[in-house]
C-alpha cells in the first residue's frame, strides 16, 4: 500500500479522506509519502540495504549475515568450512580458517606463529631453534651450555665421569667413592669390599677387554688367567680379574706420534690404548683398579710397559 502527500493534499477539504490518510499512517509507518526510495534506484548507495552483500556493489555475497553466505554454490568455501553453514573448519582447503585450532599454528596464516605454546612444532629445534632453551620443551636445557647450563649440572650427563669428573665423588654415581681416598673416603674401612686400595691389603683388581674380529679373539682363556693369579699369589699378592668387554678389533695400538713412546697416555685416534679405555674401562677411576686390553699387536718399543 502506498499513498502519496500528493493525494492526501488533494483530499484537503474532504474530511473523511483526511482521515483515512492518519489512520494509513499510522498503521503502517513504513509507508512513503511521496518522495522515491533512492535505493530502488541505485541499491549500492551507502544505507541501502543489501549493499554489502551485493557483488554488484562491491560486496560480498558470502559475508557475516548475507543470505547467501552458506550457499555451496555462490560460497563454497563457506559451506566446506564454516561450522555455522554446517562446514568444517579444518577441512582441507579451509587453510587459514579461523576457527580452526591449527590456524594460529600456521605460519602461512596472518598472525600464524608454529612456535606458540601449544603448536605442534613448539618443541621442534629445527623450525623452533629459540625452544631448545626452553625447558618446558627441553628438561635438559639447564645441561645445555649453549643455554647458560652446565653439562655437569645435577641430572645432567650424570656419571659422565670424562666430563664431569667431580661426579667421581658423588656416590650415587659411583658408590665406591666412599672408599676413595680421593674423595675423603677410607680405602681400609670394613664395607669397601675391593679392598685393593688399602696399602695394607696386597692386592689387585684388573678389568680387561679384549679385541674380537670377525675371526678370531684376543679373549685370554681361563687357564690363562689362572696361571697370572697364581704367579701374583706367589708373590703374596691376590689378583682380581674381571673379564670385560670384547671391543672392536685394531692390527696396531698405536704409539703417541711425538714421542713415540708413550702408548699408555696417548687418546689421538680410536686405535690407541687411551681412546678405548676412555671408551671401554668401567673401573677406570677407582682406586685399586687397574685396566688391561688384550690386543692384537701394538707398536714400537713399548711392549714391556705395563699398566
Ligand atoms: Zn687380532
Amino acid at each position: 500500500m502506498r499513498l502519496s502527500i500528493v493525494d492526501c493534499r488533494l483530499s484537503i477539504g474532504r474530511g473523511w479522506v483526511s482521515a483515512l490518510c492518519l489512520v494509513a499512517a499510522a498503521l503502517a509507518p513504513q509507508v512513503s509519502f511521496g518522495l522515491p526510495n533512492p535505493c530502488d534506484f541505485n541499491p549500492c548507495l551507502s544505507g541501502c540495504p543489501g549493499r554489502d552483500c551485493n557483488p554488484l556493489c562491491g560486496g560480498n555475497a558470502c559475508g557475516s549475515g548475507c543470505p547467501n553466505r552458506c550457499n555451496a554454490v555462490a560460497c563454497p568455501t563457506n559451506a566446506l568450512c564454516d561450522s555455522s553453514c554446517g562446514g568444517n573448519p579444518c577441512n582441507p582447503g579451509c587453510i587459514c580458517w579461523s576457527d580452526c585450532p591449527g590456524t594460529r599454528c600456521n605460519p602461512l596464516c596472518p598472525g600464524g606463529n608454529a612456535c606458540a605454546s601449544g603448536c605442534p612444532s613448539e618443541c621442534d629445534p629445527i623450525i623452533c631453534p629459540s625452544s631448545i632453551c626452553d625447558t618446558h620443551c627441553h628438561p635438559d636445557a639447564n645441561c645445555n651450555p649453549l643455554c647458560g647450563g652446565n653439562l655437569c649440572n645435577p641430572g645432567c650427563n650424570d656419571c659422565n665421569f670424562f666430563l664431569c669428573p667431580q661426579d667421581l665423588c658423588d656416590l650415587n654415581c659411583r658408590p665406591s667413592a666412599a672408599c676413595d681416598p680421593l674423595c675423603g673416603g677410607n680405602p681400609c674401612a670394613p664395607n669397601c669390599m675391593t679392598g685393593c686400595g688399602c696399602p695394607a691389603n696386597r692386592c689387585f683388581n684388573l678389568e680387561i677387554d679384549y679385541m674380537v674380529d670377525n675371526d678370531h679373539s684376543h679373549k685370554p682363556n681361563q687357564a690363562e688367567l689362572d696361571a697370572v693369579i697364581q704367579m701374583f699369589a706367589c708373590r703374596g699378592w691376590t689378583l682380581n680379574i674381571q673379564i670385560s668387554d670384547a671391543i672392536p678389533h685394531y692390527d696396531l695400538i698405536k704409539a703417541d706420534p711425538i714421542t713415540c713412546l708413550d702408548i699408555f697416555h696417548y687418546i689421538g685416534e680410536d686405535a690407541s690404548f687411551g681412546r678405548m679405555k676412555q671408551l671401554y674401562a668401567n673401573h677406570a677411576f677407582e682406586p685399586g683398579w687397574h685396566y688391561a686390553i688384550f690386543a692384537h699387536d701394538y707398536q714400537l718399543s713399548v711392549r714391556a710397559q705395563i699398566t
